[in-house]
């Protein structure tokens, strides 16, 4: 198994040698490479400036405006322009629900445990696509740049992404045409751009502090071997630089004294005190004083002031490293090197207060909003054999995960995973009262079973009966160090357990896997498309089930009009199933969803009642 790996890395699936790293920010994204001096390098398209905005705008026709020029529109057309797609990648409306004001453009509410899609006029889009197409453009400008095709990339996710954002993430980059090589931790990455944990013999542990436009990570890290192992994670999801913007315009417009109703009015005020913020804070990262006007409101400000306002902020994010030192179960003296990321940590404030925290100097002499691209950067060309020196640990050459509903491959263990490694997810069933659950195991990189290879399958009988999404099975891989796999399922509410032993590298030649990769980027396009389209249809059938039920234990509760309706949208989403587009899928989901959830808050009006009735007062 071992072998396959490097010889995919280095023999002859090497036509184009470049694999690019990308960080996939929330508020900037870029893509690096390692230049011909063998140093990592961020990519610059011909003057358009390093960082591309992850910012999307989406005209009436579907076209996608990606970068500087979407970010101009983020005011004046809230609806079609897309930021911080990245918080919705990988996650359900019940994980976000708490945020959704945050967003300016409408989030499709499901109510229920799948994937959030978002809605801009009449079309939806997956975060997946979305984050598609900012990696079309990072890698159309690396192209563009470079002048030869890129194919093959890292891409790198927060170190508290869980299996549904990373394979999120790595999906985004197949939907963008990149094979995507490995998907690797951001500060993992940021570390190895300042050469750490580059020498196998080294052993350190370490602290990378990330404060970025809207997110603040702290990640403990140990190096062992050549192995990054997260310690542990801390941080705030809704903390950053943006942050910083607001508070500096809360004091401008304070001062003014100006009501916010009398700003409210001016739209383009508010775009200019954005801008205008961001730029006073940007020059107060070297400057003690900051002079300008918008619109005959007063905007300056001076070091101390600012810093006065964002103590509380850097405050709380000092407090997050001393819960993840904890967590870690470290002290300070146990650090042996802080790393600083994200273009926040320029603020002298910032980088003063985690130097005093740590006590010790920190590393800052890379470019903050940079280091996590040099990183992925030096990533990939170790994956493409490069660097000799550097022990490239046994891995899987082809991804290993299970059968899902409609037919779907469900990826566990991907490809380019060190071996031994273990992981695991939970899955339900579809039906109520469903007693056996069939497991599927296949290897290979499509996204339809029946292109890759089956494994082996068997069967985990005698699930207690319950409704259909109560069961919960948890399925773990482990794959060992001869590239044996163990596939273990477990029902967690009963304790119900099977376990099958597979040889996944069995009977494969290195051709023949060479080609099943090969087949994987060809067929990337359409592969993701049919997904997009099989996830669309299963929701609805799940969806026409739901309803069914409904009728069928509270169809009472409706007059006949509203049986009548109902009847009439189901029967226009099953007639969508089989043909329909998925957003034509999507369109009647969302109708018969709309239309049918006053029915169930009825269900516990009358519910509540009938308890309330029981008792006596
Ligand atoms: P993310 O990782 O969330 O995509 P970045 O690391 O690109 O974000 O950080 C973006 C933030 O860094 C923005 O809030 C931006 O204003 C801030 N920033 C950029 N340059 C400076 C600077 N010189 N001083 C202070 N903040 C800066
Ligand atoms: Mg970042």
């Amino acid at each position: 198994m071992a072998k396959i790996s490097i010889n995919l890395a280095t023999g002859s699936l090497q036509k184009e040698d470049i694999i690019v790293g990308i960080d996939l920010g929330t508020t900037n994204s870029l893509v690096a490479f390692i230049n011909p001096e063998k140093h990592p390098q961020v990519i610059n398209d011909a003057g358009k400036g390093v960082l591309v905005p992850s910012i999307i705008n989406l005209n009436k026709n579907g076209d996608a405006i990606v970068g500087t020029d979407a970010k101009e529109h983020l005011i004046e057309d809230p609806e079609h322009t897309i930021f911080s797609v990245k918080r919705l990648l990988g996650r359900s409306y019940k994980d976000i629900e708490h945020y959704q004001n945050f967003f300016s453009y409408k989030i499709v509410d499901d109510d229920n445990d799948t994937l959030v899609k978002v809605k801009v006029e009449d079309k939806f889009y997956s975060p997946i696509e979305l984050s598609a197409m900012i990696l079309k453009e990072l890698k159309a400008r690396a192209e563009h740049a470079l002048k030869t095709p890129v194919n093959r990339a890292v891409i790198t996710v927060p170190a508290y992404f869980n299996d549904s954002q990373r394979q999120a993430t790595r999906d985004a980059g197949k939907l963008a045409g990149l094979d995507v090589l490995r998907i690797v931790n951001e500060p993992t990455a940021a570390s190895l751009a300042y050469g750490i944990g580059l020498n196998p013999e080294e052993e350190k542990t370490i602290a990378v502090y990330d404060l970025g436009g809207g997110t603040f990570d702290i990640s403990i890290l140990r190096i062992q071997n050549g192995i990054f192992e997260v310690l542990a994670t801390n941080g705030d999801t809704f903390l950053g630089g943006d942050d910083f913007d607001r508070a500096i315009i809360e004091f401008w417009i304070s001062r003014s004294g100006l009501t916010n109703d009398e700003l409210k009015q001016y739209k383009e005020i508010r775009q200019a005190l954005r801008l205008k913020a961001e730029a006073a804070k940007k020059h107060l990262s070297s400057h003690s004083t900051f002079e300008g006007e918008v619109q005959g409101i007063d905007c300056s400000i001076d070091k101390s002031t600012f810093e006065g306002l964002i103590q509380p902020k850097v405050n709380h994010t000092i407090a997050s490293c001393k819960n993840a030192l904890a967590d870690a179960g470290l002290t300070v003296t146990d650090i042996d090197s802080i790393v600083m990321v994200g273009g926040s940590t320029r603020t002298p404030l910032v980088k003063n207060s985690v130097a005093n925290f740590f006590g010790k100097e920190v590393n800052d002499t890379l470019n903050p909003d940079e280091v996590v691209a040099l990183g992925a950067a030096i990533q990939a060309d170790i994956l493409a054999g490069n660097r000799k020196d550097i022990l490239l640990l046994d891995v899987t050459p082809l991804s290993l995960g299970v059968e899902t509903m409609g037919g779907l491959m469900d990826v566990i263990i991907p490809r380019n995973s060190k071996v031994p490694t273990k992981a695991g997810r939970q899955y339900t069933t579809a039906i109520d009262g469903q007693v056996n659950m069939k497991i599927s195991v296949f290897q290979g990189e499509r996204d339809l079973i029946k292109d890759n290879r089956k494994l082996g399958e068997f069967e985990l009988k005698g699930i207690p009966a319950m409704p259909a999404g109560f069961p919960k099975v948890d399925i773990n891989f482990l794959l060992n160090a001869d590239g044996i796999l163990t596939v273990q399922a477990i029902e967690l509410r009963s304790g119900v357990k099977q376990e099958v032993e597979i040889k996944p590298s069995y009977g494969l030649t290195d051709a023949e896997v060479e080609k099943m990769l090969l087949d994987s980027v060809s067929h990337a396009k359409e592969d993701v498309a049919q997904r997009m389209i099989i996830e669309a249809r299963t929701e609805g059938e799940q969806m026409l089930y739901t309803v069914d039920r409904f009728i069928k234990n509270n169809g009472q509760l409706l007059s006949h009009d509203e049986r009548a309706k109902t009847l009439e949208l189901v029967e226009e989403l099953k007639n969508s199933l089989p043909t329909g587009t998925k957003d034509e899928i999507l369109a009647k989901i969302d109708e018969l969803n709309e239309y049918t959830r006053p029915f169930a808050e009825r269900v516990m009006d009358i519910a509540i009642a009938t308890a309330m009735k029981g008792k006596a007062i």
